[in-house]
C-alpha cells in the first residue's frame, strides 16, 4: 500500500478504532464518527475475552491468533487500558458442567476444571453448584478506554460528530456525503457503522440482526474486594468500587430504553452465582445493541457486494475483543488484495 493512500473509516467505534491503529503507520487515514460522546455498543460491554467463548467451551475460530492480535494491542497501549486477568467460567447446569470437563481434558493448556469444592475454596464469594473452569487467558478491559487511548495513539483526524449519509465509488476512489453537506474523497473507506447499518439501504439488506443487550453497573460492597471475573449465564466484572453484570440478549426490541425488569433479572441471575450481589445498589443501567450474522457466527471484514474500495467491517457479535484485533491486523494486506481474505469472514 502507497503510504499516499487516503483511508477512511466510518465509524469510531471498537472496530473502526483497531482499524485506525492498524493502518495509521501505512497510509493517510481519516475516522468519521457521528456521535459527540462515545456511543457505540461497548458503552454496555463486559470488555470480557476469554478463547472458549461458545456455550459448550470449545476454542473460538482462530483463537490462538485473536488472541496473539489482542495481546500485541494490549501491549502497544500499555497500562493506559488496565487488564484483568483470568476469569471464572461457572457451569451453569450438569450438562455443561460435563462439557467444561471434557474441555479441561482436551485443552488443558487452556483451562483448568474445579470441582465444586475447590472452586468453593479458591473464590469463596463465588457459587458453582456444579463447577467452573478457570481460565487464565481470559480477562476484561475497558473497552471504551481501549478505543479511545487507540485512537489517541493512532493520531489519525478525527471528523466528530459527523454522520456519512452516502458513498459513491467510482473507478479511481470513494466519495463519502456527509450530514454537513461536504464530500470527502478516499482511495478507500472501510464501513464500520456497528448498529448504524441499518441506517444504509446497501447495507441494510445484507443477512444481520440487530440484538439489545442490557448492563447494570452495582456499588462493591467490601465483601466483594476479591471477586474474580465470573461469566455463568451472566457476567460480573469488577473495575474499581463497581460491579458490572450483564448481559441481557434481546434480539426483539422496539426502543434502546434500559428496563426495569431485564435490571431486576441481571440482579437476580448475579445473585444465583454470587449471592452478595444481592446487597448491592444498582447505580445505572446502559444499553447497547450488537450485530450479528444469524446463520454464520463470525465477524466480517470484506469489501462490500460488487465493490472494491467500500469496505465493511461488522458483525462482531459479542466477541468484539477477540476478533477486532485480528481482523484489523490484516487490513494493511488485504485492502489490496481481498482475495487474501479467509472465506469466512467475507461477504460474498
Ligand atoms: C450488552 C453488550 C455486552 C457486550 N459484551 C462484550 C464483551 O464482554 N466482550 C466483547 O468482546 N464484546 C462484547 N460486546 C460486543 C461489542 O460491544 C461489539 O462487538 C463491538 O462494540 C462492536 O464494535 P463496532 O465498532 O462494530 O460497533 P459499535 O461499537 O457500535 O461502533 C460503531 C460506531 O459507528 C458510529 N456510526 C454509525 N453509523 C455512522 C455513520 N453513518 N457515520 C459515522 N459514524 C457512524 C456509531 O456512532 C458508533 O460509534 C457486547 C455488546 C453488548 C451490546
Amino acid at each position: 500500500m502507497q503510504p499516499s493512500s487516503r483511508i477512511a473509516i466510518v465509524g469510531a467505534g471498537l472496530a473502526g478504532a483497531c482499524a485506525a491503529f492498524a493502518l495509521h503507520r501505512h497510509a493517510h487515514v481519516e475516522v468519521f464518527e457521528a456521535t459527540e460522546a462515545a456511543d457505540q455498543a461497548f458503552r454496555a460491554a463486559g470488555g470480557l475475552f476469554h478463547p472458549l467463548m461458545t456455550r459448550r467451551a470449545r476454542p473460538n475460530w482462530q483463537h490462538d491468533a485473536a488472541l496473539e492480535a489482542l495481546e500485541r494491542l494490549l501491549a502497544a497501549v500499555g497500562d493506559r487500558v488496565p487488564v484483568r486477568r483470568g476469569l471464572l467460567r461457572v457451569a451453569f447446569s450438569e450438562k455443561q458442567a460435563q462439557d467444561f470437563r471434557e474441555a479441561a481434558r482436551t485443552y488443558p493448556h487452556f483451562v483448568q476444571w474445579l470441582a465444586p469444592e475447590e472452586a468453593k475454596e479458591r473464590f469463596p464469594q463465588v457459587q458453582a453448584p456444579y463447577g467452573a473452569l478457570w481460565i487464565p487467558q481470559g480477562g476484561a478491559v475497558s473497552a471504551a478506554r481501549l478505543i479511545e487511548v487507540l485512537l489517541e495513539q493512532s493520531g489519525v483526524p478525527i471528523h466528530r460528530p459527523v454522520r456519512v449519509v452516502d458513498w459513491k465509488e467510482e473507478p479511481d476512489g470513494v466519495r463519502l456525503h456527509t450530514d454537513r453537506g461536504a464530500v470527502h474523497r478516499f482511495d478507500y473507506a472501510i464501513l464500520a457503522p456497528g448498529y448504524g447499518y441499518q441506517a444504509h439501504p446497501e447495507l441494510a439488506r445484507l443477512p444481520f440482526q440487530a440484538v439489545k443487550g442490557q448492563v447494570i453497573c452495582l456499588q462493591r460492597p467490601p465483601s466483594l474486594d476479591t471477586l474474580p471475573l465470573v461469566l455463568a449465564n451472566v457476567h460480573l466484572a469488577p473495575y474499581g468500587d463497581q460491579v458490572f453484570v450483564g448481559s441481557t440478549y434481546e434480539p426483539a426490541f422496539t426502543d434502546l430504553a434500559p428496563s426495569e425488569a431485564q435490571t431486576r433479572w441481571l440482579l437476580d441471575e448475579a445473585a444465583r452465582w454470587v449471592p452478595e450481589v444481592s446487597r448491592s445498589t444498582v447505580v445505572a443501567a446502559l444499553t447497547g445493541v450488537r450485530v450479528i450474522r444469524p446463520h454464520r457466527p463470525l465477524p466480517v471484514l470484506s469489501p462490500l457486494p460488487g465493490r472494491r474500495r467500500l469496505w465493511l467491517f461488522s458483525a462482531l457479535g459479542s466477541r468484539g475483543l477477540l476478533y477486532a484485533p485480528l481482523l484489523a491486523s490484516w487490513l494493511p494486506e488485504v485492502l489490496e488484495r481481498p482475495e487474501r481474505l479467509p472465506e469466512a469472514v467475507r461477504l460474498d
